[in-house]
């Protein structure tokens, strides 16, 4: 299944990473995870670093899934507000989720702190603006909230943000803690850091078919039999390639579009790199890198499959660089890459993580959402804490079956 059309930037940036052998013949673990995108990769980590034993199956090569399509920014603030998710789920379990998103990031620092190599990790905070007047009440609400329960949130009016920025928008909040990275060399390192602490890796290592129950799993992967007491899937955007189509009905796929320029002359107009996202839906967020290149995305359309042609992809690599031009004027920045991905919401708007409890010992990772590598490391530690008897609030408010009057929410 095609998951992305175009040109990515992040893998220019590490040509020749390392590269993992395929299974031959069989083996057995305690816990198998089956996909190498960042879901994977930190769950891999975590697991290899508490003295787990663990091995990772991939049907391609590392990071070459969604998490090489992300843009990599990382945001405790969800695609759903803090003051809908309450209305959806209650305040205290909204405000327990945030909190958990918000200590991920600072974990997610750690990590790539502790990783050999340059991953393209930046502390930023992120700028939420009004996309029209109109929006400017629920904004204010939703700061009100982020600000009753300690958020350390800022309320920028239309002064402010005239004084910061060359464009005017009529209010913004603004988030500290948040951070930017670079996904390709994230993952990819992130793997390698796990390898050094145990994890068995292989590429071009399908898993075909999972047969078993409790402690006793067998994973068919057309080369050899895999047997492990848990097996954690963390395959993505396409969870019927491992048998989990009942995923499919809990979420919205479409496919979204991004693009990265080449080095800006300067950057001086953008008040301290700010990551920048709106109210309207889809929404435009756009970011810069460390070299001075602006990424851009948005632009969500509700088809699966990315569009497939030069033109089509073009088409809205334009609208995204207008985008830029239109807050930016100076600017006139120059477009270098362009794709288009698929991009799955769930219909709720929360990721499902956690053991299936009809099926004991299989775990999942369904990050859905544009906060995925933030929920990718709320999963490691979730499955950690499972496999070693420890209880997570997070788990009752993400755990697969979840009643229906929470999916059937919208924003
Ligand atoms: C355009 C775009 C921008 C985004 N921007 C952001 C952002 O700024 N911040 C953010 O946090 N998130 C963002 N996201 C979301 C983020 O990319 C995803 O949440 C994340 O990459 C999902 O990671 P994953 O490991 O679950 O999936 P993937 O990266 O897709 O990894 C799953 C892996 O499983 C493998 N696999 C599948 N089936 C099997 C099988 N049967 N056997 C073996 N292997 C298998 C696949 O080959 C794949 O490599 C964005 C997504 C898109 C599309």
């Amino acid at each position: 299944m095609t998951l992305h059309y175009g040109s990515l930037y992040w893998p220019t940036t590490w040509p020749n990473p390392p590269r993992y052998p395929r299974l031959s013949g069989s083996g057995s673990f305690d816990v198998l995870i089956v996909g190498g995108g960042v879901s994977g990769a930190l769950c891999g980590l975590t697991l290899s670093r508490s003295g787990i034993e663990a091995a990772l199956i991939e049907r391609n090569a590392v990071a070459s899934g969604s998490s090489s399509s992300n843009t990599g920014l990382l945001q405790y603030s969800n695609d759903i507000m803090l003051c809908k998710l309450a209305e959806q789920i209650g305040e205290r379990d909204a405000v327990v989720f945030y909190k958990a998103c918000k200590a991920s990031v600072e974990h997610l620092a750690q990590v790539a702190q502790s990783l050999p190599r340059e991953v393209g990790f930046k502390r930023r905070s992120s700028f939420y603006f009004a996309s029209s007047k109109d929006d400017v009440p629920e904004l204010r609400r939703e700061f009100e909230m982020l600000d009753k329960h300690g958020f350390g949130a800022e309320w920028w009016d239309e002064a402010d943000i005239a004084a910061a920025f060359p464009f005017r928008k009529a209010a913004a909040i603004v988030t500290h803690g948040d951070a930017e990275m670079n996904p390709f060399r994230f993952v990819t390192s992130v793997i390698e850091e796990a390898v050094r602490h145990g994890l068995k890796v292989y590429e071009h290592t399908p898993m075909l078919a999972l047969e078993g129950e409790n402690g006793r799993f067998v994973v068919r992967t057309g080369e050899g039999d895999i047997r492990a007491k848990r097996v954690v899937l963390a395959v993505g955007y396409a969870p019927e390639t491992a048998g989990s189509d009942w995923v499919l009905g809990k979420a919205v796929m479409n496919r979204s579009y991004a693009i990265v320029t080449k080095p800006a002359a300067s950057l001086a107009d953008w008040h301290q790199r700010f990551m920048l996202w709106e109210t309207a839906r889809p929404y435009l967020y756009i970011r810069t890198t460390d070299d001075g290149r602006i990424v851009a995305g948005g632009l969500d359309e509700p088809l699966r499959r990315p569009v497939l042609s030069e033109a089509d992809l073009r088409q809205r690599s334009l609208r995204l660089l207008a985008e830029i031009g239109r807050l930016f004027p100076d600017l006139r920045p120059e477009l270098e890459y362009e794709w288009c991905a698929t991009f799955t919401e769930s219909a709720d708007h929360l990721p499902i993580l956690g053991e299936d409890p009809a099926r004991p010992g299989v775990h999942y990772i369904f990050v859905y959402g544009g906060n995925g590598s933030v929920y990718s490391n709320i999963a490691a530690q979730l499955i950690r804490d499972s496999l070693i008897g420890e209880p997570n609030p997070i788990a009752p408010i993400v755990r697969a079956h979840r009643t229906s009057r929470q999916a059937a929410v919208r924003h």
